[in-house]
This record gives C-alpha cells, sequence and structure tokens, in this order.
C-alpha cells in the first residue's frame, strides 16, 4: 500500500510515473533492455536527454539563448560551480535566508570575497528579508538567493533586481510556480525535490555568462563543457533524467507550471488555514514569506511533536519529522503531493489535536 510520503528530499514522485517505469523496466523503447542498461550514447538515451530538455523549456519558457543542463554532484556541487564559472573579479553577494544560502555563502568564500548581504538568522530565518532594503555590492560578479528554504519553510515571493545577474537554488520550488526566467542568469536545482529521484541537478544558465570559467575550475563543473555536450560530457545519471522526462511529461498533461500552481497554492492554503484556526498548532514564518512547498509546524511541546510523528506514521502519513535545526514537523508538499494527502494530514491534525488537548 502506498503512504502519503511527506520527506523533504528524495522525496513521493507521482505514482503514474513509478508505474510507467515500471513497466519500461525490462524492455525500453523496444530496445530489449532497460534505460539503466543501455548506453548514454545509444540513440534511445539521447532522446530522453533531448525530450527532457525541451520539456523543461518549453515548460518553464526558458528563452534560447539559455543552455538547459542535467549534471552530477546536487545542488551542493553547484554552490562550488557558481564560483568557479561566474567570479571573475573575485567578488559575489548573497542573501543568507537559511541553511542551504548559509553553505552556498561559506562555499564561495573558498573562491573569493563572498559578500553577506542580508541575513535571516536572528529570528531563526523565519523571514525573507525585504530585497527592496538590501544594499548590493555595485562590483559584484553575481547576487545568490534561495528562492524557497527547505528547513525553515520559507520563499521569496518578490525577487531582487540586480545589477549583477541573479543566481538562484531554486531546489525545493522549481518547477512548482511561474518564474521570469530572463530575469535570472542562472537557476540550479537538485532535483530530488520536485523533479526526479536523487542524483540529476539541473542547471540552466545564460550562454553568455558561462563562457569563461576561472582556469581552475574543473572541466566537470565548466557549465560551457555541460552545454556543448548536451549533458553527455561524460556518463551522466541516465535513469534520473528519464524519471525527471516522465514528471516533465506528465506536468505538461496536468496543464504546465500555472495549472500546477494553482493546485500547490490550494493545498497549502488548506494546511495554513487549519493550523492558523488552531491554537494547538504553530507555525512560526512571517505570513508573506511562507513557503508553499515546505510546512513546518509544531505542536505545545517536544513530547507531543514526537507522538504525533509517531502516530501520524502509523496512520500512512510518513516523513513528518521536523529537520534537526527546527525540531517540531515538516510536510513538505511537492509538485507530486494529492491534494488528498493534504487532506489527510489536516483531518489527522485534528483527531490528534482533540486527543491529546
Ligand atoms: C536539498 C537542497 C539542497 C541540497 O541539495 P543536494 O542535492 O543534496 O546537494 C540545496 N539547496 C536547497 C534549497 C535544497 O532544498
Amino acid at each position: 500500500m502506498r503512504v502519503y510520503n511527506f520527506a523533504a528530499g528524495p522525496s513521493t514522485l507521482p505514482e503514474e510515473v513509478l508505474a510507467e517505469a515500471q513497466r519500461d523496466l525490462l524492455d525500453f523503447a523496444g530496445t530489449g533492455m532497460s534505460v539503466t542498461e543501455i548506453s548514454h550514447r545509444n540513440k534511445a538515451f539521447e532522446a530522453v536527454v533531448n525530450e527532457a530538455n525541451a520539456l523543461l523549456r518549453e515548460l518553464m519558457g526558458i528563452p534560447e539563448d539559455y543552455a538547459v543542463m542535467f549534471v552530477q554532484g546536487g545542488a551542493s556541487q553547484q554552490f562550488a560551480a557558481v564560483p568557479l564559472n561566474l567570479m571573475h573579479t573575485g567578488k559575489a553577494d548573497y542573501m543568507v535566508t537559511g541553511n542551504f544560502a548559509k553553505k552556498a555563502w561559506q562555499e564561495g568564500k573558498i573562491y573569493g570575497n563572498a559578500v553577506k548581504v542580508a541575513d535571516s538568522s536572528d529570528k531563526t530565518y523565519t523571514y525573507i528579508p525585504d530585497v527592496d532594503e538590501v544594499t548590493f555590492s555595485d562590483d559584484a560578479d553575481y547576487v545568490h538567493i534561495t528562492s524557497n528554504n527547505t528547513i525553515f519553510g520559507t520563499r521569496f515571493t518578490k525577487f531582487p533586481e540586480t545589477k549583477a545577474p541573479l543566481v538562484a537554488d531554486m531546489s525545493s520550488d522549481i518547477l512548482s510556480r511561474e518564474i521570469d526566467v530572463s530575469k535570472f542568469g542562472v537557476i540550479y536545482a537538485g532535483a530530488q525535490k520536485n523533479v526526479a529521484p536523487a542524483g540529476v541537478t539541473i542547471v540552466i544558465a545564460k550562454r553568455e555568462l558561462i563562457q569563461s570559467p576561472l582556469d581552475i575550475c574543473p572541466t566537470m563543473l565548466r557549465w560551457k563543457v555541460q552545454d556543448e555536450n548536451n549533458s553527455l560530457y561524460n556518463t551522466p545519471p541516465c535513469f534520473p533524467i528519464y524519471i525527471a522526462m516522465l514528471v516533465l511529461r506528465r506536468l505538461k498533461k496536468l496543464g504546465g507550471i500555472k495549472a500546477i500552481n494553482e493546485i500547490n497554492e490550494y493545498k497549502a492554503k488548506m494546511l495554513y488555514d487549519f493550523i492558523d484556526s488552531s491554537d494547538f498548532y504553530t507555525n512560526s514564518v512571517v505570513k508573506k514569506d511562507r513557503s508553499i512547498m515546505n510546512v513546518p509546524f509544531v505542536t505545545p511541546n517536544a513530547d507531543l511533536d514526537a507522538k504525533f510523528v509517531k502516530e501520524a506514521g502509523a496512520a500512512g502519513l510518513v516523513s513528518l519529522k521536523g529537520h534537526r535545526l527546527v525540531g517540531g514537523m515538516r510536510a513538505s508538499i511537492y509538485n507530486a503531493m494529492p491534494v488528498e494527502g493534504v487532506a489527510a494530514l489536516v483531518d489527522f491534525m485534528k483527531k490528534f489535536e482533540l486527543a491529546n488537548k
């Protein structure tokens, strides 16, 4: 029996995608082999990379002059790839709005002057600093932000207007809401939140920005090389790219990002409205900055939190334990979480409240 899986990442995938992958597993595209067994140079696999690339471009409205790449190493590897490809004068601005944002900034410091231009750790990252109040450096090579903070449950609803190219880690909200890609220099995302199994990372970059990586940049981290080789410079993560293609096909069939965003807003509202109406559960994020992907919440005390996680798990609502930095619970309600899953969670929360108040 399938459970409702609220894990932050790797996370739930659409059931019909898993079923399709299962059907294909012994004989992919008439090859008599699974997609995990064929050469990445096989025409049947090249078609997968090309379709995933084309679907991502279509769904996100990615302009022609942007590269779309499928690479390895996770979003964390991109924390280094960003400065190694872009930090030409040795200076960049970082908005530190959460744990991953902080890690990106710390990695940037290895390569140059990574300036922390905003920091919301004073209130345990429960808000996004006003982007209009931030003073960006005049001579930065780029400005780095984390569009959705997976652990703390915040998101940017407005992106900063910057002179330097804007670089965004969108690991936990890519494809969940409409964005104007042309406003960004680079977007990257580990796929295991909203797109695919762990192992593939998406990089979208304006081509004119990626032509001169730093001399010390390893070949594998050179976006220019990945782009010129259509993500096939070396053996790519074939299976995750294949699943990404299936997820993107399904998203297109559903009506694209606009359609899924409406569903995501509906799911998030259902959960936040219930939390706000209750004096038992609390979400401490500033309302306007609340994520629609990751919803942290607590009961009145840590013992009840532990009981909640245990009993929810027994009821088929799994992986609700909050991140160790925050405690309590966190419901990750990515694109693949059905409305029924969130409704079942709210229903369980009501019953738990009545039984433990
Ligand atoms: C999960 C996550 C990461 C880390 O991704 P890895 O693929 O594990 O390196 C980085 N940034 C954000 C916003 C994330 O949610």
